[in-house]
């Protein structure tokens, strides 16, 4: 079979895909045994949530509107009142200026990502190179295979800061960060998935305006912050200026499924998107977008994102830190990264005798699943920094027993593993 090198490129399993495929064969091979599984990536179902979004279809199912919303195209940069919701939500939210013309809906965010990367870096028709820089890696590996072409992200080591005996913060290391004519693009998610990190207003507006000085677009990836779904457990202003381009998504407010992604930006930014959109599928689908603006223009979805989405990730978090203080050796040099966000807890265990691949290996057979954390440094991929090989992610996406069973099973292999 024919597969062009863009083929091949797309082709290739990620680190962190391998390790999910893996996962996968193990929970498929050993049906009638129970994992303490701390590796999905998928939100939990919330009741309430479920609900309130069956309300909504609904309502659209005996409306006018489901003609327009399912039985007809629509235009390119998404459902007109769709896009109206969330202008209004942004403007009144943050005192944003936005119109329709600096929005675009996608299906899922992660397209988004794919237009941006492809549309701001890459190779000119003349041959010049520009890359996708993160200022900060751990980072969202869901970026990294975006590109078409090779060898176009980099990044460089963050600063560690160690806040207590067993917790840490990374934090951009602004004297090794460049942002000169080889760089396209600016990526960053606030809250960051893997870490829960949320890169400070001060750091943000310094990358911004360094940025705005090569005249390179800041995309901030808003997956889990504020307003909607705000899993966010501290302060955090989204800041907004001309080369900003902040995107969204619903699903972690409990669509994942209808594939919502925004992006809100200059409409000089916006409408290179909206080509790519026409042309990869003309639009993305409205159904779910519909529903989305009832539920955002009546305050419901901020609302149930506040008082159920939020705390359900809180509590999580506070549960799955407890445990840890209460079970892991204090002699184990591990440090928790602040927990500010997001559905993950990330742990660093600092010397850590073995890979973080052969401690996945080891915690499997005690029947808990993690994630290793090598496969998340995009940008570092040609660095050996032994960081990589000290970490593992959490997910707080199952049961309360999981977690409490999971994190003693994790504690335990550790403190053998150390020889403590
Ligand atoms: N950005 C981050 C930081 C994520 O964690 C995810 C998914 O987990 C996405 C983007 C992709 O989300 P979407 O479902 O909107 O494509």
């Amino acid at each position: 079979m024919y597969l062009s090198k863009v083929g091949k490129k797309m082709n290739k399993m990620s680190g962190v895909r391998a390790i999910m495929t893996d996962i996968i064969e193990t929970l498929a091979k050993a049906k009638d045994k129970h994992f303490y599984n701390l590796s999905a990536g998928n939100p939990v179902v919330l009741p309430e949530v479920r609900d309130l979004w069956k309300r909504y279809i609904r309502n659209l199912l005996d409306s006018d509107e489901f003609d327009q919303a399912f039985c007809r195209y629509g235009g390119s940069n998404g459902y007109v009142p769709f896009i109206k919701a969330v202008c209004s939500q942004y403007n009144k939210h943050y005192n944003w200026n936005i119109d329709v013309k600096n929005v675009i809906v996608g299906p899922g965010s992660q397209k988004i990502y794919y237009y941006i990367i492809n549309a701001f870096s890459g190779s000119s028709e003349n041959g010049e190179m520009k890359k996708v820089l993160f200022p900060l890696s751990p980072e969202y590996t869901g970026y990294s295979n975006q590109a078409v072409e090779y060898d176009t992200m980099i990044s460089y080591r963050p600063k560690i800061d160690i806040l207590g005996e067993h917790e840490f913060k990374y934090r951009p290391h602004f004297e090794n960060i460049k942002i000169d004519d080889s760089i396209g693009v600016v990526v960053l998610s606030r809250p960051t998935n893997p870490t829960g990190n949320v890169v400070t207003d001060e750091e943000i507006k310094k990358i911004i305006e360094m940025a705005e000085q090569r005249d390179v677009p800041v995309v901030i990836d808003n997956a889990y912050a504020p307003p909607i779904p705000n899993i966010c457990f501290t302060e955090m202003t989204p800041q907004y200026g001309d080369n900003v381009i902040h995107c969204f998504s619903l699903s972690k407010a409990g669509m994942p499924g209808a594939r919502i992604g925004v992006a809100i930006g200059n409409e000089r930014y916006i409408k290179p998107m909206q080509a790519f959109q026409a042309n990869s599928c003309l639009h993305s689908s409205m159904l779910g977008q519909a529903v989305a603006a009832q539920a955002m223009n009546s305050g419901e979805l901020e609302k149930i994102s506040n008082a159920v989405i939020r705390k359900f990730y809180f509590d999580k978090k506070a549960l799955a830190l407890k445990t840890i203080e209460e079970n892991f050796n204090p002699d184990i040099p591990y440090y928790v990264h602040k927990a500010e966000g997001t559905l993950f807890i990330w742990i660093w265990f600092k010397d850590l005798p073995i890979t973080c691949g052969e401690l996945y290996q080891k915690l499997k057979q005690e029947d808990t699943i993690v994630v290793p954390g090598d496969g998340f440094f995009p940008g570092l991929e040609h660095d050996d920094w032994k960081h990589k090989q000290e970490c593992i992610r959490l997910s707080m996406t199952t049961s309360d027993d999981d977690i409490v069973e999971g994190l003693k099973r994790i504690g335990k292999v550790v403190g053998e593993v150390y020889g403590k």
